[in-house]
């Protein structure tokens, strides 16, 4: 195997522990595209088998009834997808639709499920506004509403504007409670979950953090879940002033060793970290040199013992996705949903 990511699920375990502690709500463990590109099959049934969690958060209903068919039991939350895609699973695979504005309403209405609804409290994004709850208030007198949610757009840095959402969020569950007083009641991405909000909150809904990263500063250190290697395909040491991959962006000054590492922009990795990524090969932080090409890197390996079929860390404890993130921009959700099918997961 040239490329595989090793899937640590006792650092799963772990993680979820450490933010259950934490939130002090019942945890609904967000595992949408492919759980973060660690697999949402392996991760849910190690969630399910080991831990208290109380259900996962997908986004579509392809990827609900992949879990049901897995045979995942606990509840399964669909959050940005549409009734009428939902139509042929919901039922059959006890898939629970967010709901999010009134053709939502009317669909879940005529086929008369359990639903959970999503208010808008200044994520601008899914969600019913301010201007809408009464009509909506009025509207879901007779359903069968077992959950209601928002979504914070900045709890990783903004706690002003985390407390504000709050507020506005407590003062539509207010109206609601009135007539639905069981309901449960979610907004806590990872990065709230430090804040300990109490009072209306009943659960939280955690994806990053389960997968080691923290999302900001002053959170409790987590274990990195995901390692991604690969294998050098071959050692050479390139003459001086030889220009290295596409484009002839790197030029050696002087003799130097190089190994070419099987992993490339198509199984993930950024094209912006040409110069200027690194690989860890035998305990070392190898410079890329020139461009990242799709199925390969060029990383400079003077001084450092490798030979062909040594393993590269492309990411890993050393190189967390959190530092390399940072480094281009990007935020490491983008970095871990990019890992390609093609970069084999085993679970250790
Ligand atoms: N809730 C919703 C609606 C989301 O879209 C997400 C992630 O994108 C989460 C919860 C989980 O957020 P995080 O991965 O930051 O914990």
């Amino acid at each position: 195997m040239l490329r595989w990511a090793e899937v640590h699920l006792d650092r799963l375990i772990r993680n979820f522990k450490k933010i259950e502690e934490l939130s002090k709500k019942r945890i609904y463990a967000v595992v949408k595209a492919n759980a973060y590109g660690h697999g949402s099959v392996q991760v849910a049934k190690t969630l399910e088998e080991n831990t208290s969690v109380y259900g996962f958060c997908v986004a579509t209903y392809e990827e609900g009834a992949e879990l049901r068919q897995s045979g995942i039991k606990k509840p399964i939350l669909v959050m940005s997808s549409t009734i009428s895609e939902g139509k042929k699973f919901l039922k059959e695979y006890r898939l629970t639709p967010v709901v999010y504005d009134f053709d939502e309403l009317k669909l879940v209405k005529e086929l008369s499920v359990s639903f959970h609804l999503k208010i808008d409290t200044g994520m601008g994004r899914l969600g019913f506004l301010e201007s809408e709850w009464n009509k909506l208030l009025e509207e879901i007198r007779e359903t069968k509403l077992i959950g209601v949610m928002t979504h914070f757009s900045s709890a990783d840095e903004d706690y002003e504007y985390t407390k504000f959402q709050l507020k506005k969020f407590k003062s539509f569950v207010d109206k609601l409670k009135r007539k639905f007083n069981k309901v449960e009641v979610h907004s806590e991405n990872s990065a709230a979950v430090r804040f300990k909000l109490n009072g209306i909150l009943t659960h939280s809904r955690v994806g990053l953090s389960l997968y080691g990263v923290e999302p900001c500063e002053g959170y409790p250190k987590l274990e990195q879940v995901m390692e991604v290697k690969a294998k050098v395909l071959t050692v050479k040491e390139l003459p001086p002033n030889f220009s290295v991959s596409y484009s002839r962006t790197y030029r050696t000054n002087k003799k130097e060793r190089i190994a070419v590492v099987s992993f490339g922009y198509a199984d993930g990795y950024p094209r912006e970290l040409s110069n200027r990524g690194k690989f860890l090969l035998n305990g070392e932080l190898c410079p890329i040199r020139g461009k990242v090409c799709m199925d390969m890197t060029v990383v400079s390996v003077n001084n450092v013992k490798v030979e062909k079929d040594d393993t590269a860390i492309i990411y890993g404890e050393e190189i967390p996705f959190k530092e390399v993130s940072k480094e281009i921009g990007k935020i490491p959700y983008e970095l871990m949903c990019s890992i390609s099918q093609r970069v084999r997961r085993i679970y250790v």
